[in-house]
């Protein structure tokens, strides 16, 4: 049986831009962004006041499940998820075991049926020799090669198996750019410099620019030479941006908050918790990759979400471990500086949903637009809320935005049309779907005149 939904009186953010209107949806499908008010449905949600935002894609998360659930899983992870707005993820392969192969990725898959509230997807991992499985992965958005800032499987240096992997393989390639022998030699100089005694301020120089540009440099030459869609994750120097500037109809980019709202003077304050892979850069990186951002270099946001439990993190360095929690808070740091004037929720929308959703060849995800999935967001852009550790849904219990006041929130979050967030509460019985993907799309590139709804 058909159920109708009516939600009227936001400002909804239109891939065209802002406009009041009431969107109709059917069995969790946009049908109409043009209603008339006194449409009957079976369900009508007023929203007036409020703003009516695509549901956030976040395309790079670290759920840790399975294998490091004490950290957090894919029940607690997509509570977070509908918290902060954010209504599909795709996660990343170093959870153990590693998902090198399609049989780990249809276990993946079968873990995100049983205990995401929101849409799921897995990347599958490259190896130096796993290439049989990236030629014939499908249910997953695409290969993540660790070029760098990794260990034992997943760490791929060797220019014949990268060349292998951008020459054979169809499937869009994302990869962690940092050059593995420039920080080996950063590590063993600054070891022998401070005879030992590390502190976290010496990660940023261990990880630092250059390791950075040497391997965005390298993997965008690949993709360039094999005409392979390809992604830079967290794009962590302004340097980068040199290389991400130059035209290409193949090569995207993205930006964490992480790396935007932290520098190293934050290391004083707030220690291994902003200790992260790429490493946090400098006040005049976090100006210049907001540049790149707004004139359109960086293509997308995404968290990089990769809980650590505080008492992992209180090891001393280097044997703290790198990342952090954020996918319950990107949306609203980010509102936090459209209300500071900085950029447009059109801007946002693009940058959080609908670019992700293209770069990935995703199928009616987001867009707020005829014959897309119902996957929403409605914020409030007045309300005020201090980040607290004791509110986060992610396992680990703490943010390192903690104290953090804040102006602009996701209020409630619909997937395909049911609630799964309202007022501090969350539907902690919903489940939501397996993303599905189209490489026929062409990706970012392919859909610049729109994304993919479902006809
Ligand atoms: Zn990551």
């Amino acid at each position: 049986m058909s159920h109708t939904l009516l939600i009227r009186g936001a400002d909804v953010i239109l891939p065209t831009g802002p406009a009041r209107c009431n969107i109709l949806i059917r069995d969790g499908i946009i049908v109409d962004t043009d209603a008339a008010a006194t449409t009957t449905a079976d369900e009508v949600i007023d929203a007036d006041g409020l703003v009516l935002m695509p549901g956030v894609v976040d395309p790079h998360v670290h759920f840790r499940d399975p294998g490091l659930t004490h950290k957090e899983d894919l029940f607690t992870a997509s509570m977070a998820c509908a918290a902060g707005g954010v209504t599909s993820f795709l996660e990343m392969p170093n959870t153990i075991p590693n998902a090198i192969s399609q049989a780990r990725i249809l276990e993946k898959l079968e873990l995100g049926r049983l205990k995401s509230i929101v849409n799921y997807g897995f990347y599958i991992g490259a190896t130096p020799d796993n290439i049989d499985e990236l030629k014939h992965a499908h249910r997953t958005p695409g290969i993540k090669i660790f070029i760098g800032s990794s260990t034992g499987d997943l760490l791929v240096d060797d220019q014949e198996a990268l060349e292998r992997i951008f020459g054979q393989t169809t499937l869009p390639i994302c990869a962690h750019c940092e050059d593995e022998t420039t920080v080996r030699a950063n590590r063993a100089r600054i070891g022998a410099e401070n005879g030992g005694n590390w502190r976290v301020h010496d990660h940023s120089r261990v990880l630092d620019v250059r390791a950075a540009m040497i391997t965005t440099e390298r993997a965008t030459a690949l993709s360039e030479k094999y005409r392979h869609p390809f992604h830079v994750l967290h794009v962590s120097t302004a340097a980068e941006l040199e290389i991400l500037r130059r035209p290409s109809t193949v090569v995207t980019s993205e930006i964490c908050p992480h790396h935007l709202f932290f520098n190293t003077d934050d290391y004083d304050r707030l220690g291994s918790l902003i200790q992260m892979n790429p490493s946090i850069k400098s006040r005049e990186d976090n100006e210049g990759l907001w540049a790149g951002l707004l004139d359109g270099t960086i293509t997308l946001v995404a968290t990089d979400h990769a809980p650590h439990t505080l008492a992992e993190k209180a090891a001393p360095y280097p044997k703290s471990p790198s990342g952090l929690p954020s996918v319950e808070n990107s949306l609203a740091l980010m509102l936090n500086e459209v209300n500071q004037g900085r950029f447009t929720l059109t801007q946002l929308a693009h940058w959080m949903s609908d670019a992700p959703a293209r770069v990935w060849n995703m199928l009616g995800k987001g867009r707020i637009a005829a014959g897309f999935d119902a996957d929403l967001v409605l914020v409030d852009m007045n309300l005020e809320r201090t980040i607290e550790n004791e509110r986060q849904f992610t396992k680990v219990k703490w943010s390192p935005w903690a104290g953090t006041t804040l102006k602009g929130w996701p209020v409630r979050t619909l997937v395909r049309g049911t609630t799964v967030y309202q007022d501090g509460q969350v539907n902690t019985g919903h489940r939501g779907h397996e993303i599905q993907y189209d490489l026929a799309l062409g990706g970012y590139y392919g859909t610049s005149n729109g994304g993919a709804g479902r006809s």
